[in-house]
């Protein structure tokens, strides 16, 4: 995998120190790095010529503030623009419509569009409380009529039935009348998709929103398809209002550059992003989380945010005093850290975040084994007394057969904390007080 872009800027600027501003002439090498890392992330490279002119624009003259080298500025300028380009903010589904509010579903065939209908409607009955009803149009392939009805029943929403030797149209309308007889908040139509854009595929998705009207057109395409999503996305922007983008198999290994070329080409929000084959893989779509991944840096920023959010700074900072000092560094202090790491969403969710070269040797962590022995470390302080946990030097044989008891483990395990304990307390005092970016710089070094 290629190294991150601002790996490499900071390469470039290595060469050129104690340049306080970007210029014409050092700009050029660095504008080729960032064209690089796109065209590496699949941008379309239409795209990537006017981002690069942008982000060019932008950066020409600019001061370089504080202790930030040109280098940085420059991954901090593009990263800006990625973010302002992929759209700033979430925007959730809008159902401001006469009820029931129809959703179209239009993609290629393959794109995810009938496991993203049923995505959506988990979504929209658990997080907005609505009655939904899905239907198929697609009476080209009954088994897309059958898959559906398969994955609706799994989001817990109703099915139209619709067959092969009705006309799509004919489909739509008659599951529009119903969903209005019964009172449904909601209709989503999953459309036919085919291999490749033809005329009438196009058609007939034309009429079916004629006809019914939709709040919401959401174009559903893979985020893996690259440079070629820019002439599907083409297509189906000229054929139909798009209000709305899903990005789905975000889960791949794909540096997820077909965002910004979807985005820039329709001109429509990116509103979720799929994230596994699963029916709740289905997340509101981050510009900012995303364009740390175009760029290579993974989810650093949102890391480090979640870290900041999910903790009481107060205890964090008394904590961070003390592990500087090296002293007194306790098992209340070593009870704290794993109620902050539980507080943050473990580490599994911890680890989705982390850039992937950092996943890859994070990954032969067995992580339901690490999260259980957590919950068992926590057991095990808390049926300690709080003397016991100041002092843990306290704890010979007669207590530690007390707190086993207790947490309801073997006396080894007393122990086992008890050793960990004291290499934590070793380790906090060579770091003194590096925390958990330098920590996390080792792990990817
Ligand atoms: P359609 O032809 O557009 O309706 O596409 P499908 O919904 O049938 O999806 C095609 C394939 O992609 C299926 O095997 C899905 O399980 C898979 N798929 C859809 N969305 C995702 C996703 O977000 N992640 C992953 N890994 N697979 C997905």
């Amino acid at each position: 995998m290629a190294s991150a872009l601002s790996d490499k800027l900071s390469r470039l600027v290595k060469e050129m120190r104690g340049q306080a501003r970007i210029t014409e002439s050092n700009v050029q090498d660095m504008l080729r790095e960032v064209r690089m890392a796109l065209l590496e992330a699949d941008v379309a490279l239409p795209v990537v010529r006017d981002f690069v002119a942008r982000v060019k624009d932008k950066a020409l003259g600019q001061e370089v503030v504080g202790s930030l080298n040109p280098g940085q500025a420059l991954v901090g300028i593009v990263n800006r623009e990625l973010v302002a380009t992929m759209g700033e903010g979430v925007s959730d589904i809008n159902l401001a419509a006469q009820p029931p509010a129809v959703i179209l579903m239009a993609g290629l065939q393959g794109a995810g569009k009938t496991t993203t209908t049923a995505k959506l409607a988990k979504h929209l009955i658990e997080k907005r409380k609505k009655k939904v009803l899905t239907v198929s149009g697609d009476v080209y392939r009954p088994a897309a009529i059958e898959q559906l009805k398969t994955v609706t029943r799994q989001a817990g929403a109703e099915w139209f039935p619709s067959s092969p030797d009705q006309k799509p149209l004919d489909i739509a309308r008659a599951a529009l009348d119903h969903a209005r007889r019964q009172y449904f908040d909601v209709l989503l139509v999953d459309t036919a998709g085919r291999l490749a854009i033809d005329e009438a595929l196009m058609r007939e998705i034309k009429e079916l929103h004629a006809a019914l009207k939709p709040v919401e057109t959401l174009f559903v395409v893979d985020a893996m398809q690259g440079q070629d999503a820019v002439n599907t996305a083409k297509a189906f922007r000229e054929a139909l209002p798009l209000t709305g983008i899903v990005l789905t198999k975000m889960d791949g290994d794909s540096r997820g550059g077909a965002a910004l070329s979807v985005r820039q080409i329709t001109g429509a929000p990116i509103k979720f992003a799929g994230v596994s084959e699963k029916i709740d893989g289905l997340e509101v779509f981050d510009a900012e989380r995303h364009a740390g991944r175009i760029l290579g840096m993974g989810d650093i920023v949102a890391l480090v945010e979640q870290v900041t959010a999910g903790v009481d700074m107060e205890a964090a900072q008394k904590l961070a005093a003390k592990v500087k000092s090296g002293e007194g560094f306790d098992l209340n202090d070593f009870l704290s850290q794993i109620q902050q790491m539980k507080q943050m969403g473990g580490l599994a969710t911890l680890m989705d975040k982390l850039p992937a070269q950092m996943q890859a040797k994070a990954g032969q962590v067995d992580m339901d084994k690490a999260e259980r022995d957590i919950r068992r470390k926590e057991g095990i302080i808390c049926s300690m007394t709080p003397l016991e946990r100041r002092k843990p030097d306290l704890i010979k044989a007669t207590r530690k057969r007390r707190i086993a008891a207790g947490a309801g483990v073997q006396v080894q395990e007393v122990n086992r904390l008890l050793n960990e304990f004291d290499q934590m307390q070793g380790m906090m005092k060579k770091m003194k007080g590096g925390g958990l970016m330098k920590m996390m710089k080792r792990m990817g070094g």
